[in-house]
């Protein structure tokens, strides 16, 4: 079965090829993808030619499934058919305002994939389907009830790689029981995830998603139980060049102060803000690193500021999981940075964390563990797979379907 993962960013097309034998394990067959895409269309038949170029497809009956990872679409998640329920294209168009660089792109792509590639199946796979197990009181700002009903509440986002994380993590502590029912949960639910039923020991996971954007997962039997963002991937730790949380009277406060507009606060919040705003020197934290160790104040205040916010989303959840039994780092930041790493999890020994400096400096963009023998939280990089998880949910769905 050839399943293709479809990204689809607002000048972007990225796009992986994946075939999953008959026990269900994937290889990657091609990747690729283009910059600066004004026409989906034509990006769709340039994907097309270069799968036939490479003998991977020899037309479109040959993919058996597209894959997105879409943003949110209010109360509608999970794993959905998107070229036959129209509720998926409806719902990205109908929450565009929370999400204007994701939703958008994707409602256009989905309805050219449809065009393009009749009688393919489409699936859509919502950022937020990780989250919908939450516990209410985990979702819920303390806002008017007509606010409330209107969307605004805790979504949460970066799903498929937390998902991945606590799949993974399981795999990694020998809990195939854990991971396998993880693998499940968008088809079983989370009674199916339960240590309790079976008298196990619960597992505590936090995951940490550190890259150009950014969040925290807590996550017990692989269930999420709270993350660090909210309504909109604008909340949580400091982005790449977009604000994380910020206390609701500064929009009104800098619009009257500053004489700005709306609008350009809204510009300002989600393209000078993040570690961008906070160092004046770069979005990318290889830019800002480089600034604090050249004694850029700037940079080094920005780097602390990312190293607080996610220290004290750890602390939430330790708290909510009643301790650890892994933390996870992925993404970009998170794999490729010892020393922020060890920011993150400095003095924590208390609390029976503790790396290893010498197996931490050492690792970057592979899978491993970081933690010093004694620790009793382990501590794990695992590269991102966000992909992988589109492409399995994707053969989900449309088996279940047939
Ligand atoms: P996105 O969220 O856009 O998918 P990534 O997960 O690739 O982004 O994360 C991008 C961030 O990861 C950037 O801030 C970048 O500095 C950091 N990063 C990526 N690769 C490396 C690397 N090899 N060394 C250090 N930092 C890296």
């Amino acid at each position: 079965m050839n399943i293709l993962v479809a990204n689809l960013g607002s000048t972007s097309f990225k796009f992986r090829l994946f075939r999953f034998d008959g026990a269900g394990a994937a290889a990657l067959l091609a990747k690729g993808g283009y910059e600066r895409v004004t026409d989906y269309g034509k990006a769709i038949d340039d994907c097309l030619a270069e799968l036939q170029a490479g003998g991977h497809v020899r037309s479109p009956a040959d993919l058996h499934g597209v894959g997105f990872k879409t943003v949110l679409g209010k109360n509608l998640t999970g794993c959905l058919r998107a070229d036959t329920d129209e509720r998926v294209i409806a719902a990205l168009d109908g929450f565009k305002e929370i999400a204007p660089a994701h939703n958008p792109p994707y409602a256009l792509g989905i309805r050219r994939f449809r065009e393009k590639l009749p009688g393919v199946p489409l699936v859509a796979l919502f950022e937020t389907a990780f989250y919908q197990w939450m516990p209410e009181a985990a979702t819920r700002y303390a806002v008017p009830q007509a606010w409330y009903e209107a969307g605004v509440r805790r979504y949460g986002f970066h799903g498929a790689s937390h998902k991945f994380a606590a799949e993974r993590s399981a795999e990694l502590l020998g809990r195939a029981d854990i991971a396998e029912r993880v693998r499940q949960l968008y088809q079983t639910g989370p009674a199916s995830v339960a240590s309790a039923a079976t008298g196990a020991k619960p597992l505590r996971v936090i995951s940490c998603h550190l890259g150009g954007s950014s969040s925290v997962t807590g996550i017990r039997d692989g269930v999420a139980v709270g993350t660090s963002m909210g309504l909109s991937p604008q909340s949580g730790l400091p982005q790449n060049n977009r604000v994380g949380d910020l206390d609701s009277a500064a929009v009104p406060f800098v619009m009257k102060t500053l004489g700005l507009s709306l609008a350009e606060v809204e510009r300002q919040m989600t393209k000078e803000g993040g570690l961008l705003g906070l160092s004046g020197v770069g979005n990318d934290l290889r830019d800002v690193r480089a600034a604090a160790q050249q004694g850029n104040a700037r940079a080094q205040l920005a780097l602390d500021v990312f190293v607080h916010s996610a220290r004290h989303w750890i602390g939430a959840y330790l708290v909510e999981l009643g301790g650890c039994d892994a933390l996870v780092f992925t993404a970009g930041i998170g794999e490729n940075n010892p020393d922020l790493r060890a920011a993150i999890c400095a003095n924590l020994g208390g609390l029976g964390l503790e790396l290893d400096p010498a197996k931490n400096g050492a690792l970057r963009g592979a899978e491993g563990e970081i933690s010093a023998a004694a620790s009793r939280t382990k501590v794990f990089v695992i590269p991102a797979n966000e992909e992988l998880v589109v492409a399995r949910e994707t053969l989900r769905c449309i088996s279940a379907q047939n």
